[in-house]
């Protein structure tokens, strides 16, 4: 459903490019219109008062006006700054890393309370908890659940056999697991560790709460990180291909149209 011309709605800030001399254009998400882009008007220039509200990882409530190709900011104030991730580097560059993907996954313009919803509890976790690799699992396997990328986990992709407490493999171009017989041949499969399967699963089925109990050893973090940030790769890449493949049916169909 398209916006009001003039709205407000609550949203973070997942991003900001330059524009000219004295704009940006801020990649917004919100929970009602999803991810946005729009215009903030003489954010760079000292005497600004919106600048401090815009920064990226903010939550704030902006007013935007439809503009004719992008919304512009009319106003805004902060609601949450997180501040102690900006004060820590291994909290913000994790935080900026969970606004990054958000802003890769989401199409625009897509209301998504639930992506919203997660991205806001992620950033009060990486704000607050110790175990700052697990909040972004967590994150990472429900992103990919809620923007419908989920990987399977339950049964072998090549035999359709529910797999065996045992080493399997894990393949990101197959899109989840494979039996040993059949992932030795699955394209880019790698080993799949009996304890990694059982952590992949438990993060793709439990809660936070739940999965916040996990005491990984290092190796075994390291394994889940590994099949995740693959798989997450292979999906980004495959998107962006897709697009173009998709855009140059496109285009070699029209001389065939106008022929018909
Ligand atoms: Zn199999």
């Amino acid at each position: 459903m398209a916006p009001p011309r003039l709205y407000k709605t609550e949203a973070i800030v997942l991003r900001q490019r330059k524009l000219g001399e004295a704009d940006r254009i801020l990649t917004l998400h919100t929970p009602a219109y999803g991810k946005l882009d729009a215009k903030a008007k003489g954010v760079r220039k000292t005497t600004s008062r919106m600048a401090g509200h815009l920064q990226p990882l903010n939550r704030c409530m902006v007013q935007l006006a439809r503009g004719r190709t992008m919304e512009v900011v009319a106003g805004c104030e902060t609601l949450e700054s997180f501040q102690r991730l900006r004060e820590e580097l291994e909290r913000l560059s994790r935080a900026l890393y969970a606004a990054e993907l958000a802003d890769r996954f989401l199409p625009e313009r897509v209301e998504s309370e639930t992506t919203y919803r997660l991205l806001l509890e992620t950033l009060r976790r990486l704000q607050g908890d110790t175990d700052l690799d697990l909040v972004l699992r967590y994150y990472e396997m429900r992103l990919l659940e809620l923007s419908g990328f989920r990987p399977e986990l339950e049964r072998c992709l090549g035999c359709d056999q529910p797999l065996q407490p045992q080493p399997n493999f894990f393949s990101p171009a197959g899109g989840g697991t494979y039996c040993p017989p059949c992932g030795a041949g699955a394209a880019g499969s790698r080993r799949l560790s009996v304890n990694g399967l059982k952590v992949l699963r438990l993060l793709q089925r439990a809660s936070y709460k739940e999965v916040g109990r996990l005491n990984m050893a290092p190796a075994l973090a390291q394994e889940v990180e590994r099949h995740l940030r693959s798989y997450i790769v292979y999906m980004l890449e495959r998107e962006v291909n897709a697009a173009a493949f998709v855009e140059r049916l496109r285009r070699e169909q029209q001389p065939l149209e106008a022929m018909s």
